[in-house]
């Protein structure tokens, strides 16, 4: 993979737009044809040619092209959402009485799209503990059809091996799909290890800026045209070209954020390795992690984001350490330039919500662009309250 060409050239036809250096945003849901013949001979081929911006757009086809090189794959779908993305790749692959089986850790709105939106279409579910193939194996029924993956899991960080998962899908002919939001294709590139599908929710660390909402899918030309086909085109969940313009500026720099978040981390895990207020430590690329040498197998780097159980008896202090951050601030999602603090804590005694089932006293954090040193000394500040 030649990264710097695929983000700062790849997809590009400057020559076709003044030679300006940064793709124009085509604002436009038409494309005009001078003779029927013209429209005749471009109807056969939406994927690839520009007739109306729900199937393709020329600025959306940049970011395509670059997403497929990035995760190795043939081709790829952009969606408004990573959960569109989701559940386009799930719902592709599913009819009324086939069997999905899902890590049981997985994001929170994929699971609701088996439980709550599967269900009422006759799609049974089983979820797994999925750090043991021998336990995905065990759910496998006549029936299923696809294997939901999420490697590492974006709160717990657990991951599935996934050289032993594809070898297995493939036995019983089954779809394997991964949500790769946690490693991003500069730390994971799943589909070079078998797996058919890659979703990402490309608003975290793709985009990376915390402006944009967005969704990618890779895979197979085979397996994207079936997509575009019938969930792309009926479903109709795309990204405006604005959007894409704004992902295609954020991918300029992933290697260089990626690398930034992983090492400011890394520094921070290693302060808070053995401190007197933390009970365990959730990053993967701790030698400590019960998975690390699957980690370091099958991932080139683990990024920002990990979690931490908190050595305490009471909410009411992780709230104070919480609400006393500065640098880091309080909000659900990551990937941005910014740094983040999640606390569990936050979804228990919520009205009419049952509790989490996570431990009150766990809180993500997701490190961004500052200064590790200032953030350090932001989250030593705030553990005095404990
Ligand atoms: C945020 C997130 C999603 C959902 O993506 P959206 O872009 O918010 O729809 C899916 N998977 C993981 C791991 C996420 O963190």
């Amino acid at each position: 993979m030649n990264l710097s060409h695929i983000l700062n050239h790849l997809g590009e036809e400057r020559e076709k737009y003044y030679n300006a250096v940064s793709p124009p945003v085509i604002q436009s849901s038409n494309f005009i044809f001078d003779t029927v013949a013209d429209l005749r001979r471009m109807i056969t081929d939406e994927i690839g040619e520009h007739i109306y911006t729900r199937g393709n757009n020329p600025t959306v086809q940049i970011l395509r092209k670059k997403m497929a090189a990035l995760e190795s794959a043939e081709d790829a779908l952009i969606f408004s959402s990573g959960a569109g993305a989701i559940a386009m790749a799930v719902l592709g692959n599913v009819k009324s009485g086939d069997h999905v089986v899902c890590v049981k850790s997985a994001y929170g709105w994929t699971q609701k799209l088996l439980t709550k939106f599967l269900t009422r279409f006759g799609v049974s579910h089983t979820f797994v503990d999925g750090k043991r193939v021998e336990n995905i194996r065990a759910a496998i029924k006549p029936e299923t059809t696809v294997l939901f993956l999420e490697s590492p899991t974006s709160m717990t960080f657990e991951l599935q091996d996934l050289t032993a998962c594809t070898r297995l899908a493939k036995q019983h002919k089954i779809t394997t799909i991964i949500d790769n939001s946690y490693a991003s294709p500069i730390y994971q590139r799943p589909i070079e290890l078998g797996i058919d599908i890659v979703v990402h929710s490309g608003t975290k660390y793709l985009n990376g800026h915390s402006d944009v909402v967005v969704g990618t899918l890779c895979s197979s030309k085979t397996m994207i045209e079936k997509l575009f086909h019938s969930e792309l085109m009926t479903l109709g969940g795309i990204i405006a070209p604005h959007d894409a313009a704004l992902v295609i500026r954020g991918l300029r720099t992933l290697p260089l954020r990626m690398q930034r978040s992983h090492e400011s981390a890394m520094h921070i895990v290693q302060q808070l390795k053995g401190h007197p207020k933390v009970n365990k430590i959730n990053y993967p690329f701790l030698p400590e992690h019960p998975q690390y040498e699957l980690a370091k197998q099958q991932m080139s780097g683990a990024g920002g984001l990990f979690s931490v159980l908190l050595k305490t008896d009471s909410i009411s202090k992780i709230e104070e350490l919480c609400d006393g951050l500065t640098y880091f601030m309080m909000a659900v999602s990551w990937g941005g330039h910014e740094s983040l603090v999640m606390p569990i804590c936050a979804f228990y005694n919520v009205e009419g919500r049952e509790n989490s089932p996570l431990p009150w006293n766990l809180v993500r954090f997701y490190v961004g662009l500052e200064d590790a040193n200032c953030l350090w000394k932001d989250l030593e500040r705030g553990l005095e309250k404990l």
